[in-house]
């Protein structure tokens, strides 16, 4: 007969009834199972960040989001979803926008139509870098819809979250800058928050860096 007891003829799960290694592979599994199924069961160091902005959307399943300026003037439309989503504490973004932080989703040129017949124009801004950025502003309410940063031809831009006709469906993908964020604005856990700046590799979502990868391959 082995270690295991019955009780009234069925089979009892519970103490001693296993042994001490069947015990631990099955708490190992249990802490698996609730990392996998519950991310904020784990501490945020530990969890996957591309698994913790909540939008479950991929690049296939993405349905286009529209979005203008405030006085209509200018319309587009992201055929895309973003490649990852800035929000951004640092003190020039603060200036920039007159409010606590900047929301910047990052996307491929070629996926940002322009629908209204009016184009935004481009005006040069100073940015944290020194290297200045091109803002593209509606010449009408001069509101800001995206910018370019560097001297980098204009591949990539950053178009403001705010200006989205739904800006839930791009919630941030990490909050940066944070050592100047406003002291009064408390963040949750739920998405990675860093000091500064950060690595793309681990941070980004894969199809991200893939996308980023076909889009280096496609200027070469
Ligand atoms: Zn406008
Ligand atoms: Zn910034």
């Amino acid at each position: 007969m082995s270690r295991r007891r019955r009780n009234e003829g069925r089979f009892d799960w519970t103490a001693s009834a296993l042994p001490v290694w069947a015990r631990q592979l099955i708490i190992a599994g249990c802490i698996c199972f609730h990392a996998l199924k519950y991310p904020s069961f784990l501490p945020p160091s530990l969890r996957n960040p591309s698994s913790n902005t909540g939008d479950m959307t991929t690049s296939e399943s993405w349905k286009t989001l529209e979005g203008g300026c405030p006085c209509g003037n200018i319309r587009y439309r992201l055929e895309q979803k973003p490649l990852f989503t800035h929000c951004c504490h640092c003190t020039w973004c603060q200036r920039e926008t007159g409010t606590a932080f900047a929301l910047n989703n990052m996307i491929e040129t070629k996926f940002v139509t322009v629908t209204s017949s009016e184009q935004p124009v481009m005006r040069y801004t100073p940015s944290l870098s020194g290297l200045g950025q091109k803002m593209y502003r509606c010449p009408s309410c001069q509101f800001a819809l995206w910018s370019v940063y560097g001297d980098s031809g204009d591949f990539v831009r950053f178009v403001r979250g705010g200006t989205l006709d739904e800006p839930a469906r791009c919630p941030p993908s990490i909050h940066i800058f944070t050592t100047t964020k406003q002291p009064w604005l408390i963040l949750g856990d739920s998405v990675p928050i860093v000091e500064e700046f950060y690595d793309r590799e681990k941070y980004w979502p894969k199809e991200s860096l893939s996308r980023l990868e076909e889009l280096k391959k496609s200027l070469m």
